[in-house]
């Protein structure tokens, strides 16, 4: 099993000077904070990025701003989508060098990169670009009698609210930045992304592609730096709304900031603890590949991922014997190496975090499989199911972001619908079963902003995706989107 070879696009594409992506050019940055880039999969630096400072962070904005008020402004709803289509095109054509890009500091799958985190934004790319020439206010007419005789009509403008500043983490650095990018160039907005600092390059390629595209100068910036970068445009008086995409204590600060800061508006993409409910008639080989698809994808570390499954007592054995047995199977590797079946946590820091959940499971569970790190370089882990002690386990409660499954058997579907709900979160759940009419019993009792039935973690453009509870604020695709990204003007005239 080896490496694939970079592609010299990419090694030459490393060795830039890297910062950030101003005004349609690319900054190396003021500031003389370096940060290192690692790979994951060997722990070695393979880039990098000069710190924004307040003045790369001023400059984004106000580029931004330039670009709402003038040149953007100054494209027809047509043209947007046309320039989005290119950049889809462009994204598409340059697949293999992004993809390399990506999988180098995120430790994500090449095979995952090169067929989701690409493949997948350009297909959400070309859906958000159809909406370009369909944002559209009503018509109506007004309730109240008129006193004189005279008439009136009113109509709604569906305005774009302005700069937008997008805060993305590391898991899907360039599908989770597109979302946002394209929600915002499509309703008219602009837009200054600032990556996650662990995950900063590809969006800066991107960025790239887009001005080739035919996106104006300061439409799409690019900010490259830690969460005080990230903290310094929420607070920028000229940024109309964030958007953020992140951890659960993240999107509280950040919800706070944004509404201290100017009563910014603010949509909040958080965490979960996402349940996956196993029924008594599952068939359990289906669930099994179910399960191991979905809750071990990127090692873990996807938000929607079941972490916590509830098993009708009667199938327990089989199934976590038999996920188990699977696991044992997955070939351990290098993100670059396309054999590999399961690859590096994404960083030291979330490899400590998810050792002191094996301590923990090692201590005080039964371990099924796994728990354990990988003797390799890099930040390797095995993939690990847990039996939970009791309902109130804290593995049954706290994300771990990582390939931690942790099941506690169900009796009855009454206890099944507590088990369930007994968590701050509500990002996603799913019930696997053959009978749909107990799924449909089941659907509106479950809290969460998405349920699936026989799958989970299925993203698809034209379906609304955000969190219930704990787990966020708005909902991004569908025509959800729209809500969020412009500003409802109602007209009232009388005549
Ligand atoms: P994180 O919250 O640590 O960081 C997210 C982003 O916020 C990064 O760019 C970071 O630099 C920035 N940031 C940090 N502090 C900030 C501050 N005070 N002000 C402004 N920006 C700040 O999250 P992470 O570790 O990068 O990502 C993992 C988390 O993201 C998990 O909890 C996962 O569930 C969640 N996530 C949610 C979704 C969703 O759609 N709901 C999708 C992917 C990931």
């Amino acid at each position: 099993m080896t490496d694939i070879q970079l592609l010299p696009a990419v090694v030459d594409f490393l060795a830039r000077p890297h910062g950030h992506f101003i005004d349609g050019q690319y900054r190396s940055g003021d500031s003389d904070r370096l940060i290192d880039v690692y790979n994951p999969s060997t722990g070695q630096v393979v880039s990098r990025f000069h710190d924004a400072s307040a003045a790369d962070v001023d400059s984004a904005v106000q580029g931004a701003r330039r670009a709402f008020k003038g040149a953007w402004a100054e494209v027809s709803p047509y043209e947007k989508g046309v320039i989005l289509n290119r950049l889809a095109d462009l994204i598409e054509a340059n697949g293999e060098e992004l993809a390399q890009l990506e999988t180098l500091c995120s430790g994500k799958s090449i095979n995952l990169s090169r067929g989701l985190e690409i493949a997948q934004s350009v297909v959400f790319l070309r859906y958000f670009a159809g909406w370009a020439t369909k944002i559209t206010g009503q018509t109506m007419t007004p309730s109240l009698p008129s006193f004189n005789g005279e008439r009136y009509t009113a109509f709604t403008l569906r305005e774009p609210v302005g700069v937008v500043a997008g805060i993305v983490p590391w898991n899907f650095s360039v599908m989770i930045g597109i979302w946002k990018i394209a929600s915002a160039l499509v309703t008219g907005c602009t837009i200054v992304v600032k990556p996650s600092e662990f995950t900063p390059l590809t969006l800066l390629r991107i960025a790239e592609l887009a001005v080739q595209a035919g996106v104006p100068a300061g439409a799409f910036n690019v900010v490259n730096g830690t969460g005080r970068a990230g903290q310094a445009l929420i607070d920028h008086c000229d940024v109309a709304k964030v958007a953020f995409t992140g951890s659960v204590p993240t999107g509280i600060a950040v919800g706070k900031a944004a509404m201290a800061a100017n009563l910014t508006r603010a949509t909040l993409e958080l965490g979960g603890k996402n349940p996956a409910a196993l029924l008594a008639d599952v068939d359990v080989d289906a669930a099994v590949a179910g399960i191991l698809q979905t809750a071990y994808v990127h090692q873990g570390q996807v938000c929607a991922s079941p972490e916590r499954l509830y098993v009708h007592r009667s199938k327990v054995e089989a199934f976590t014997q038999k996920l188990a047995a699977a696991l044992q199977q997955l070939k351990i590797g290098s993100a670059l190496d396309q054999d590999a079946q399961f690859g590096p946590l994404a960083n030291q820091a979330h490899l400590q975090k998810i050792l002191g959940y094996f301590e923990r499971a090692r201590s005080n569970n039964t371990v099924v499989c796994g728990a354990r790190q990988v003797e390799r370089p890099g930040y390797f882990v095995e993939p690990t199911v847990i039996l939970a002690n009791g309902a109130d386990d804290p593995l049954l409660h706290e994300e771990t972001f990582g390939p931690i499954v942790c099941v506690l058997p169900f009796d009855d579907e009454e206890q099944l619908v507590t088990l369930m709900n007994d968590s701050p979160f509500g990002l996603t759940a799913s019930i696997w079963t053959n009978d749909l009419s107990k799924a449909f019993r089941l659907i509106p009792q479950i809290e969460a902003g998405t349920v699936w039935v026989n799958m989970h973690t299925f993203l698809d453009p034209a379906v609304p995706f955000g969190g219930s509870k704990a787990s966020g604020v708005g909902r991004e695709f569908g025509s959800a989107f729209i809500d969020d990204y412009t500003e409802l003007k109602s007209v009232m005239i009388r005549f």
